[in-house]
């Protein structure tokens, strides 16, 4: 017993004490990419969910930032601009983070600018194979789930198919219909990670590799991917992620270890009601790991 004798414990959070971590989550979405909340609304929900410093991310994508940042200082929530860059690397797509960027940067403003034509190419193929599929109107119907239509992606077409009753959950779009190699997948080519890490370091960023449990690598492409990554100037792994398992969490912070990374924490955050991907709720970095965030907070 902590309190012998002692009045019952208090059944809210107790006082932030100098011991307790700062809760920091450095990957989530808005409505200008894939996300369902506009900047300002996730900002709000990142300080009632306790987190002290935040990151929005959006892919491919920084025309939230601005408004991101001023309801951050509104709410004396600590904010780090940041954005999620799709990469191809060995056949497979790459998220990379860039945090601490300068969304002005004209490398990285004309890199993001090339990857939303691809996007916006891309949503009407998808639609076409949809047709084939025997659903038609996609497009427009994916285009009804977006709020910035430069960002139209398979989140969007996921919304629509389940709006539409093709599927009974988002999930089951991706496993049905969009998912890598499905019935209506269409394969990228984005970007390279040299570029991608060009743009991030050009715009004053820091690179940090996105969720790598999961990416459907070999261990050796895992071990190229991470090379190449570090030989360009990449600083960092996302270790804690609602896309990891504990498993997989202890594995990253073994990678970042092995190959001197900088480990970062993200819930992914992209829509309310999904507890496991909620802002500040993952669990926090391994104290044994340099943080990501160590020169900026
Ligand atoms: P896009 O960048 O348009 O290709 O869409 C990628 C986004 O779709 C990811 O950021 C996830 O939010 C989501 N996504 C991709 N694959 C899956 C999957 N198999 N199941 C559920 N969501 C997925
Ligand atoms: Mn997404
Ligand atoms: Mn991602
Ligand atoms: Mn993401």
């Amino acid at each position: 017993m902590l309190n012998p004798g002692g009045p019952p414990a208090a059944r809210t959070a107790p006082p932030r004490t100098g011991i307790m971590p700062l809760n920091v989550d450095l990957h989530s979405h808005s409505s200008c990419s894939d996300g369902v909340l506009p900047p300002a609304q996730v900002a709000a929900r990142a300080r009632e969910q306790g987190v002290d410093w935040w990151s929005l991310s959006d892919h491919d994508e920084t025309s939230g930032l601005a408004e991101a940042a001023a309801a951050a200082r509104e709410l004396g929530l600590g904010f780090i601009p940041g954005v999620e860059i799709s990469v191809t690397f060995c056949g497979l797509t790459v998220h990379v983070l860039g945090l601490n960027i300068d969304p002005e940067q004209p490398d990285l403003r004309a890199g993001l600018a090339g990857i939303r034509r691809s996007r916006f190419e891309r949503a009407g193929e998808i639609a076409e194979r949809l047709q084939d599929c025997g659903i038609a109107g996609a497009y427009e119907g994916a285009l009804r789930q977006v709020d910035n239509p430069d960002l139209i992606g398979r989140v969007h077409f996921a919304r629509h198919l389940l709006e539409q009753g093709h599927c009974r959950t988002l999930q089951q779009a991706f496993d049905r219909y969009l998912g890598d190699g499905k019935r209506a997948f269409v394969p990228m080519r984005w970007p390279s990670l040299e570029a991608a890490v060009a743009w991030i370091r050009a715009a004053g960023g820091k690179a940090v590799i996105a969720h790598p449990g999961r990416y459907r690598y070999t261990l050796q492409q895992f071990d190229a991917l991470f090379e190449a990554f570090k030989s360009l100037g990449g600083v960092g792994l996302e270790v804690v992620s609602s896309g990891h398992t504990p498993a997989q969490c202890n594995r990253y912070a073994r990678v970042a270890q092995a190959y001197g990374f900088e480990a970062s924490r993200g819930s992914d955050f992209h829509a309310p009601g999904i507890p496991r991907a909620e802002l500040g709720r993952v669990p926090p970095l391994p104290e044994y790991l340099t943080p990501v965030w160590r020169d900026w907070i």
